[in-house]
């Protein structure tokens, strides 16, 4: 018994527990809890609490099977000593707030994980909530995360999984397709149980492919004969979002401590999307009581959602771009089945409906009602290519601060949508290094283009007196692990070599 069911019916009911485990509900929805909200985390007590502390009391009303010591311990392993700054997610000032009559505007650095990109938060966390599951939660003893890759989610998974417990992990990306930097970040992944694999073909392949793995039945009999099952680490499971609700009341307590608002001021968050997990975690932390004026959806070219949140259309019946901003390139955010359940008030029957067009037709309509209250709760905007450099370029000449491109397409969009009224403070969600997208950052910044992405690292760092992340740094000289490459009608056997191999360990 517990408290998760599917978006799509509440037929089936489990504990958070499962829902870590098994990923996605056995209907193709996505796992939710209705208790989200009935507790409300004390806002006046913020201040003066640590990450750790915010952490354990978030994760605590989230995921309400585990015990407090398994939560401690899975937050002490997650972020002690794995994440650059003691406040793991730091706040910076700007100088100058972007947009006319803003008020005060904070970056949220959301990158200081291992891979230099946000996903770490939550696959940092993920992982450590995954070992204290076992097979009675449902399959078998082992578990083999396998997932495809654009670039960005593989190394942030292989960091999280490597060496866990219990667990294997394998990854395929696109051979070719993927920057060197990210390459190498795979490529070079320390860890017994962790596999890589270039595959063939385009990121739409793999990730085909991978669904098809899933849902190969005979394939699973003979990987849980031997002991395994396959799992997910994208966006869609609860264990890679519940994290994330936790720097949204992080960011609140620094704003305390810094003076800039008193308790029970509303703050308005700007949050480059693609999943649509990491705002969702903000509509979360509203759930939950924090004081949010406005969450806004920033986009790339790839503007899907803006146009949604403008029209109540989603329509992924359009041209896909491949942009400066790669982990925004996305056509499907799974996540938006989940909003839409909490602003229907649990309609499941609505949400399949919606779900079911989808697939049929690449579209659907929400009703004139429920779009008026997702824009009361979200705004949005999106950035062209050439607005990202140019936002890039002016958040450096005004405030001496550089800026990666998805967190630009943020930056554009405060320029862009005028404060909601009653916003004390702007935050924008900073996803991702400047140093993992060298070459862009120089291009914006009007700096020499090296063709190699080591020496545009050394450029920029020249030129904004700033030090590329160690990690990354150091990739260059790092002895290369895996270098299969293999045909996307291999995958499968690939994922089974990797199953016996860590069933030896
Ligand atoms: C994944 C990613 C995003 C998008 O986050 P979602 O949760 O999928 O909306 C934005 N920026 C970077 C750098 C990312 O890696």
């Amino acid at each position: 018994m517990g408290t998760y069911h599917s978006t799509r019916g509440r037929t089936l009911s489990c504990s958070s527990k499962v829902a870590i485990r098994t990923g996605i509900a056995p209907d193709g929805g996505l796992f939710v809890s209705d208790e989200l909200g009935t507790q409300q985390v004390d806002i006046s007590s913020l201040a003066d609490k640590s990450y750790f502390e915010i952490a354990q009391d978030v994760l605590g009303m989230l995921l309400n099977d585990y015990t407090a010591e398994e939560i401690s311990a899975c937050v002490d392993e997650a972020y002690r000593g794995t994440f650059a700054s003691e406040e793991v997610t730091p706040l910076v000032k700007l100088d100058a707030a972007p947009g006319a009559d803003a008020p005060q505007t904070y970056v949220m650095e959301l990158f200081g994980g291992p891979t230099s990109a946000f996903k770490d938060v939550a696959l940092q966390m993920l992982p450590r909530l995954m070992a204290r599951t076992s097979a009675k939660d449902g399959g078998a003893e082992r578990i083999m995360i396998v997932t495809a890759t654009s670039g960005d989610t593989g190394k942030a998974a292989l960091a999280g999984f490597a060496d866990a417990p219990g667990t294997g992990i394998t990854v395929f990306y696109p051979e070719g397709k993927v920057s060197r930097v990210q390459n190498l970040q795979m490529s070079t992944q320390e860890g017994d149980n962790v596999a890589v694999c270039g595959i063939r073909g385009n990121f739409d392949d793999a990730q085909s492919a991978v669904k098809r793995i899933f849902a190969d039945k005979e394939l699973a009999e003979r990987l849980e004969a031997a002991g395994t099952v396959l799992s997910s680490a994208n966006s869609i499971n609860v264990g890679r979002l519940v994290p994330q609700v936790v720097y949204y009341f992080a960011a609140y307590a620094q704003l305390l401590r810094a003076g800039a608002i008193e308790a029970g001021d509303a703050v308005e968050f700007c949050v480059p999307t693609g999943n649509f997990g990491d705002i969702l975690a903000g509509y979360y932390a509203k759930r939950m009581g924090l004081p949010v004026a406005k969450l806004i959806v920033a986009s790339d070219k790839n503007n899907v959602l803006a146009d949604f949140l403008t029209t109540g259309v989603y329509d992924r019946n359009r041209p896909f771009f491949t942009t400066i901003s790669p982990s925004m390139d996305i056509l499907i955010s799974s996540n938006l089945e989940r909003m839409l359940y909490f602003l229907s008030d649990g309609d499941c029957e609505l949400v399949a409906g919606l779900m079911e067009q989808l697939a049929q037709t690449g579209r659907y309509e929400v009703p004139a009602e429920l779009l008026a209250k997702i824009q009361s709760v979200f705004g949005c905007g999106w950035a062209s290519e050439d607005e990202v450099r140019a936002a890039i370029k002016s958040c450096w000449d005004a405030n001496g601060y550089v800026i990666d491109p998805h967190t630009a397409c943020g930056y554009h969009v405060f320029e862009q949508v005028a404060p909601t009224e009653g916003a004390k403070a702007r935050v924008l969600l900073s996803t991702a290094s400047p140093y993992k997208f060298p070459r862009a950052c120089c291009d914006a910044l009007g700096l020499d283009v090296p063709e190699d992405d080591f020496e545009a690292m050394r450029v920029l760092e020249q030129a904004t007196n700033t030090v590329a992340p160690a990690q990354l740094a150091e990739l260059e000289s790092k002895p290369v692990r895996f270098e299969d490459v293999c045909d996307v009608d291999e995958m499968a056997s690939y994922v089974e070599q990797a199953a016996k191999k860590i069933a030896t360990n």
